[in-house]
C-alpha cells in the first residue's frame, strides 16, 4: 500500500510516494529558487505558476520512478497550511482532482508536522518526543506524548531563525536564501562581535531573533559609514553562534524539564552544520539517554517524502478531508 503526497507550500513544488512501511519510493523535488533570487525572496505570484507548471510533470515522475500504478495507491495527501495560500492552492487542486479521479481518499497534512516526521525516515519515532522545528517561517519547540499530537510549549516572538538567517545575509550582499552560504563563512570566523543573546535566562520556552538582526544590520551599517571594513567570516560566525546558543540552551532545558524519549531537530535550519554539531555534542553531555535524530540534508528543507510520512499517521487515525478542503495559510501545530 502506498500514499502519493503532495508539497506546494512555498516555493518547492514536490511529489513523492511512500508505502505503509515508511519506504520513500519516489521524492520528486522542483525547486524555483533560480526564479525567485533576482528578487531577493519568494514572489507568492511566481511561486504559484511555477506551482502550476510543475505539478502534473512531478506527480507523473514521482510514480514512475516509484514504479507503481495508479491501482496501488491506497490515498492522495497533500499540505493544507501553513504556507502562501495561492501556492497552497495549487497542491490542494491537484491533490483533490487525482484523488477524485481514482477513487481515492485524500488527507490533509500540516506542513510543520511534516517537517517532524522527516526524521521517521532515519529512525521510528518513539515518544514522549521533543522535536526543535526551525525554518524559513517558523522557530519553535514542540512536545510530542504519541503519533499525531502535538504540544507547541516554546516559540518565536517575531522572527523565524531562517528568516533572520535570510536577513542578515542579504546585508552582506548574499543571495536568497542566505542560511546555507552564512553558515558556510561561519566556519571560516570566530565570534568576536558578541551580538546578544535574547531570552536566554527567561523561564520560558520563547525565542527572539529581531534584536540579534537589528544588532548585526546595525554593526554592519555603522562600520559602512566610518567606512571600517569588517570581516564577513567573523560576522557570520558571531551571528550564527548567538542563534545556536540560543537554540541549543532552550532545547537541552526542556529535554531536562519534560520526560523525553528521543529529540528531534527539523526544518530547513537542521541543515545547519554548527546547529547540528552543537546540539549532538550538547546532547551527549548533558542528556545523554535521549536519542538525538536529526533529518538528512535533502530531507531537511521542503519536500513531499515528510508530507507522505506524516499521513500515514492521519490515514491510520482516520483523518481524512473533504472535497471542499480548502488551504490554512496559518495553521497551527
Ligand atoms: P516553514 O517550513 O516555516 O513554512 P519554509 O518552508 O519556507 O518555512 P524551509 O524550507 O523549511 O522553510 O527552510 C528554509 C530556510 O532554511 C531558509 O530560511 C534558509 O535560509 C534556511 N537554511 C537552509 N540551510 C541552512 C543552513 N545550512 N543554515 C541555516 N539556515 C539554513
Ligand atoms: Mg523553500
Ligand atoms: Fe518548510
Amino acid at each position: 500500500r502506498y500514499i502519493l503526497a503532495i508539497e506546494s507550500s512555498c516555493d518547492e513544488t514536490s511529489v513523492a510516494v511512500v508505502s505503509e512501511d515508511n519506504q520513500l519510493l519516489a521524492n520528486v523535488v522542483a525547486s524555483q529558487i533560480l526564479s525567485h533570487k533576482r528578487f531577493g525572496g519568494v514572489v507568492p505570484e511566481v511561486a504559484s505558476r511555477h506551482h502550476v507548471e510543475q505539478i502534473t510533470l512531478c506527480m507523473k515522475l514521482a510514480l514512475e520512478e516509484a514504479n507503481i500504478t495508479v491501482s496501488e495507491l491506497s490515498a492522495v495527501a497533500v499540505t493544507e497550511g501553513p504556507g502562501l495560500v495561492g501556492a497552497l492552492l495549487i497542491g490542494i487542486s491537484a491533490a483533490k482532482a487525482f484523488a477524485w479521479a481514482n477513487g481515492l481518499p485524500l488527507i490533509p497534512v500540516n506542513h510543520m508536522a511534516g517537517h517532524i516526521y522527516a526524521a521517521s525516515y532515519v529512525k521510528p519515532l518513539e515518544f514522549p518526543l521533543m522535536a526543535l522545528l526551525v525554518s524559513g517561517g517558523h522557530t519553535e519547540l514542540v512536545y510530542m506524548r504519541e503519533h499525531g499530537s502535538y504540544e507547541v510549549i516554546g516559540e518565536t516572538r517575531d522572527d523565524a531563525a531562517g528568516e533572520a538567517y535570510d536577513k542578515v545575509g542579504r546585508v552582506l550582499g548574499l543571495a536568497y536564501p542566505s542560511g546555507k552560504e552564512l553558515d558556510e563563512l561561519a566556519h571560516l570566523g570566530a565570534d568576536t562581535f558578541n551580538f546578544p543573546r535574547a531570552m536566554l535566562r527567561e523561564p520560558n520556552y520563547d525565542f527572539s531573533f529581531s534584536g540579534l538582526k537589528s544588532s548585526f544590520i546595525n554593526t554592519v551599517h555603522n562600520a559602512r559609514q566610518k567606512e571600517v571594513n569588517l570581516d564577513k567570516n567573523d560576522l557570520a560566525a558571531s551571528f550564527q553562534a548567538s542563534v545556536i546558543e540560543v537554540l541549543v540552551t532552550k532545547t537541552l532545558k526542556a529535554c531536562q524539564e519534560y520526560p523525553v524519549k528521543q529529540l528531534v531537530v527539523a526544518g530547513g535550519v537542521a541543515a545547519n552544520k554548527g546547529l547540528r554539531a552543537e546540539i549532538k555534542t550538547a546532547i551527549t553531555e548533558i542528556s545523554p539517554k535521549v536519542e538525538l535524530i536529526v533529518p538528512p540534508l535533502h530531507l531537511c528543507g521542503d519536500n513531499a517524502g515528510m508530507i507522505g510520512a506524516a499521513a500515514w499517521i492521519e490515514f491510520s487515525k482516520g483523518n481524512l478531508a473533504d472535497w471542499d478542503l480548502n488551504a490554512e495559510p496559518s495553521l497551527t501545530l
